[in-house]
């Protein structure tokens, strides 16, 4: 029972280090969804950023033509004023000219504005797409440095598989059914706990004392009254 018992715990380590492992292979599939992620709103981004910059260059052009618009009827109007008979239609003509002016040098300065933004849009997306190499070098070797990784584990769950089976094969079958069973009655898959001063180490309650004094013989297959756990004795304890 001695030795049945201590393949039992190593059964246990075994599968414990399995699932470990497979939880730590779903978490990187996480993280290489956050990578693309990170990368996805960056070039979201920058592509914002760059139909923002064709907008300012369509309203530039737009201030552009109404500028030339604007400039034309100034000289049809100057065109007019030569040809005006009386005083009053020479000071009305005057006045429209003068408000045409005004209106484009308010176009003008709309122009200007148009055209810092557009030199401070421009700048952003040359730094951006700066960025945006760093960032895609950064995210090829975090990726390449992941597969590693999960070439690693992948290959650790195959000598763990193996090892899982050879050592299933050495536990007698009642045994390993039994644990089979109890494992799946817990709600965190630990069928064996150990026992230490006299506490289950599965479910931290005192084991009586006489079984106690019995499970240091190691010789009888003993449950945890608790927690029902195959229970088997560490002897640092
Ligand atoms: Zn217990």
């Amino acid at each position: 029972m001695r030795e049945q018992l201590y393949l039992l715990v190593k059964l246990q380590k075994i599968e414990t280090e399995t699932s470990d492992i497979k939880a730590e292979l779903g978490q990187v599939s996480k993280k290489l969804e956050k990578l693309d992620d990170e990368r996805h709103a960056f070039e979201q981004a920058l592509a914002d950023e760059e139909s923002y910059f064709d907008e300012l260059k369509k309203n530039y052009r737009n201030f552009e033509a109404d500028a030339q618009t604007n400039l034309s009827s100034v000289e049809k109007t100057e065109v007019k004023l030569r040809s005006v008979k009386t005083n009053k239609e020479y000071q009305a003509l005057l006045k429209e000219i003068e408000d045409q002016k005004a209106k484009n040098s308010k176009i003008e300065d709309r122009m200007l504005e148009c055209l810092d933004r557009l030199d401070e849009v421009e700048k952003s997306i040359a730094k951006k797409k700066q960025d945006q190499i760093e960032l895609s070098e950064q995210l090829k070797s975090e990726k390449g440095i992941i597969a590693q990784d999960v070439e690693q584990k992948k290959k650790k769950l195959i000598e763990l598989d193996t090892a899982r089976d050879e050592i299933a094969g050495m536990i007698e079958p009642k045994l390993l059914e039994k644990y089979n069973t109890t494992k799946s009655q817990q709600a965190g898959g630990l069928a064996v706990a150990s026992v230490k001063n006299a506490v289950c180490y599965g479910c931290n309650m005192n084991i009586p004392p006489q079984m106690y004094n019995e499970l240091h013989r190691r010789d009888a297959l003993m449950f945890c009254p608790h927690c029902h756990r195959i229970l088997y004795w560490d002897e640092s304890g």
